[in-house]
């Protein structure tokens, strides 16, 4: 008889295979790793492991990762109430709170607009962002998406979505690098980008393109406004 994987083991492989960023040849060197460490060792990182699945969870009004016990941003007596800044996970909000510049509410979308992976809006969490604004209680979203492609359209679209309700909505933009993750940024780049931010300008039609905005090379999802700037070189454009 042909000897295959033990049941057990096949089982493993297949659920850790699901995780996002990790195959199945990834999952089954972690199993194999598992099993040559001690029963002490496998238990610790089994009890973190069921300890974090039950202590935090996902703040329902800013959607960020915190402790069951309450959310330190949403719960905050001392933060500003009248001012709202938009990222796309919870590690963007970590990052934004190192720079320390920043001391309004949150709200974590979830990811960024993503049409070739089949991400739209509705994968987001844009409506519960409308919800919260339709209160009228901000005067000034800021739209921190990471400034790349996807970050890009994510705040375009959002700039779309907020006209018309009149609120003021920027987007982060100095000493941010193009194409870069918030969550690597130094923290004094970020606190530079928070306090340069420029107005969003919602566009109805623009292009789909790579520019050259005073000598640093950009790939625009769609044309926006941002501001006095210098000498724009175009390599591509495509109407969208
Ligand atoms: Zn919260």
């Amino acid at each position: 008889m042909r000897v295959g994987e033990p049941e057990a083991l096949r089982k493993a492989v297949a659920q850790l295979s699901r995780l996002a960023g990790v195959g199945p040849s990834l999952a089954r060197r972690i199993v194999f790793h598992l099993l040559r460490r001690t029963p002490e060792e496998n238990q610790a990182l089994l009890d973190s492991l069921r300890h974090v699945l039950q202590a935090v969870e996902t703040c329902s009004v800013c959607g960020a990762l915190s402790e069951k016990s309450g959310c330190p941003v949403c719960s905050d007596p001392d933060r500003e109430t009248d001012v709202i800044c938009v990222v796309e996970e919870t590690r963007d909000v970590l990052a934004i709170e190192r720079s320390g510049r920043y001391h309004g509410q949150y709200h974590v979308l979830g990811g960024a607009l993503a049409p070739l992976e089949g991400r739209g809006p509705e994968d987001l969490r844009i409506a519960a962002l409308l919800a919260r604004l339709e209160s009228g209680a901000f005067k000034e979203v800021i739209v921190a998406t990471d400034p790349d492609m996807e970050g890009d359209a994510t705040a375009l679209y959002l700039a779309k979505l907020l006209k018309p309700l009149g609120v003021r909505a920027t987007r982060i933009a100095r000493g941010v690098p193009v194409g870069g993750t918030l969550e690597f940024v130094v923290q004094s780049t970020l606190g530079m980008a928070l306090d340069g931010r420029i107005d969003l300008v919602a566009v109805r039609r623009g292009w789909l393109g790579t520019y050259e905005i005073n000598g640093t090379r950009a790939a625009w999802a769609r044309q926006v406004a941002i501001g006095p700037i210098g000498p724009i070189r175009q390599f591509t454009r495509t109407p969208v």
